[in-house]
């Protein structure tokens, strides 16, 4: 993902602004419901698809991840589905080649058909090149990704169990994307989200949340300014929720417009928010690796979601 400057953001979107209508009206003396997370599950997780390597597409651990989530999955999804899709893509070489990239959004349902979808979405490939990192020789390499990746998958995966042992009120499509991090340029990026948002068919949710580098040891997580100037009453009312809830690294203040997965679905008329701690000194480098990343950063984002799961906002 990108950051761009607030102006150009409001620039683009100033022309679709979304109104977010609450699924349900919150009523503040509600009981909310402990459903528990483990935490030590999803950093299982987190830790597994790391063992595979990094998982850049076209790559053998690309495979093999795409098979293991997807049979992860099946345990406890009604449906799981593979949505696949092909994109012509310059590669990393200098000078670049031109390539056609095979790829597979892979999709689960829960939950009943005839309620209100909410989305649960993040990207389970990784940067092949970690283009940012200081020493000059390691910028060809591709990237761990054990936050860039890896972080969001683990928490939905720990949530898709939660919703095989506890059913949703609501249907509930977790959404892994691929070729979020392809391109050397945003126009080869965010490949997975943008062939959704036009082929979402039977998918297509009522709105969704996006989790992308959540699992930073030191979590600190602002609003995303793409989801705010989108749907700001949306975004205000999961930080709010995560303020009962004690959730202290979600902080009520501006942070970063950021260039992810969910703005493909905005632009979509899907209201679309961005769950993310872009303030992460190992983005994009070959320090993204496990020992950066905690099972209480990947817990915390959990029980916000899985409380909004079934409680609504
Ligand atoms: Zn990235």
């Amino acid at each position: 993902m990108k950051t761009i400057r607030l102006s150009v953001l409001i620039l683009c979107l100033c022309c679709g602004i979304i109104t977010w209508a609450c699924a349900e009206p919150g009523n503040p003396q509600e009981k909310l419901t402990p459903i528990p997370f483990d935490a030590n599950r999803a950093f299982d997780i987190l830790k597994k698809q790391c063992e595979f390597g990094p998982r850049p597409p076209g790559s053998d651990a690309h495979t093999k991840t795409r098979d293991y989530l997807f049979a992860e999955l099946k345990k406890y999804a009604d449906t799981v589905s593979l949505q696949p899709y092909t994109s012509e893509v310059d590669t990393i070489d200098d000078p670049p080649k031109r390539k056609t990239l095979h790829m597979n959004n892979i999709i689960a349902e829960f939950g009943s058909k005839h309620s209100e979808t909410m989305l649960l979405a993040a990207h389970w490939d990784t940067r092949p090149c970690a283009d940012r990192d200081p020493n000059a020789d390691n910028q060809r390499e591709p990237i761990l990704g054990a936050n860039d990746g890896a972080s969001g998958v683990a928490v939905l995966l720990e949530i898709a169990r939660i919703l095989k042992t506890t059913p949703p009120p609501r249907r509930i499509i977790i959404i892994l994307f691929d070729g979020e991090d392809y391109g050397k340029t945003t126009d080869q990026m965010f490949l997975g989200s943008r062939y959704f948002a036009k082929n979402m068919g039977k998918w297509r949710p009522d709105y969704g949340i996006l989790l992308d580098m959540i699992g930073d040891k030191d979590l600190e997580i602002p609003k995303e300014q793409f989801s705010y100037v989108a749907n700001s009453a949306f975004v205000d009312s999961i930080w709010k929720r995560a303020k009962k809830l004690g959730l202290d690294p979600f902080q009520d203040r501006d942070g970063p417009a950021v260039l992810d997965d969910h703005v493909p679905l905005i632009r979509a008329g899907i209201p679309m928010v961005n769950i993310i701690d872009f303030d992460y000194p190992h983005w994009h480098t070959l320090e993204d690796t496990v020992d950066k990343c905690s099972p209480k950063s990947l817990e915390i984002v959990g029980r916000l979601v899985v409380n909004i799961i079934y409680e609504g906002l």
